[in-house]
């Protein structure tokens, strides 16, 4: 038997977009490592569905985009773009078409970037949240190679990328914890893990316990 995955896409004018994300040659016979997805399949699958699908939404945001909402003319293009998304399920380059103002010039006198407006921090929040939360328990560069053990993360980023990324969920989670302190109660937290990444510290003396490089606070 053999078997192909096909990703179908139905845009709002019913226009159908059929792509093939993955699939395996017919087989005389089966071995018990050829029952199912393999990891690698089910990694190829991931990413061969995002690269459509991300690609799909992007140009579907900027023809929505591009039609003004005033007089239902299309905004002249200013200039072509490419604008690049990193995923979960790997990293997409996507066509992000920038466009000028409507000639009726009065519901946006600015130019308009479609792609970024849906894809501002160039990764998806989804992303963004688990590399924090690896990234607040492992050191940076194994937090990565967990994740890419299971999931199509594709080339790896800088580790200072990385770093800079988890900070910044950081930053944005304490601002928000702060803008809600004041309209709702505060939610007693079940547990805070601090880790200190890259070192061990030594304890006081032999006998009153091993050496330890992680530290956990409860509260
Ligand atoms: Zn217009």
């Amino acid at each position: 038997m053999k078997w192909r995955v096909m990703l179908e896409l139905v845009g709002a004018d019913g226009i159908v977009g059929v792509h093939e994300v993955g699939g395996r040659a017919a087989v005389a016979e089966y071995a018990p490592q050829m029952i199912g997805l393999t990891l690698e399949e089910g990694k190829h699958l991931l990413a061969a569905l995002q690269v459509h699908l991300v690609q799909a939404q992007a140009e579907d945001q900027c023809r929505h985009r591009r039609r003004c909402q005033r007089c239902g003319a299309q905004r002249p293009l200013k200039d072509q773009r490419s604008r690049r998304l990193v995923s979960l399920f790997g990293t997409v380059e996507v066509c992000a078409p920038r466009f000028t103002p409507c000639r009726c010039a009065v519901t946006c006198r600015r130019t308009l970037n479609p792609a970024a407006e849906i894809m501002p921090d160039r990764c998806t929040p989804a992303y963004e949240r688990t590399v924090a939360k690896m990234g607040s328990l492992l050191p940076y560069r194994r937090a990565r190679t967990l994740l890419a053990e299971f999931l199509p993360l594709g080339k790896p980023q800088a580790v200072e990328t990385t770093r800079q990324r988890t900070l910044r969920v950081g930053a944005r989670l304490e601002q928000e914890a702060v803008a809600g302190a004041g309209s709702k109660p505060a939610v007693a937290t079940k547990s805070i893990a601090l880790s200190i990444d890259g070192g061990h510290v030594r304890a006081a003396r032999q006998y009153q316990g091993r050496r330890g490089s992680f530290l956990t606070i409860l509260g």
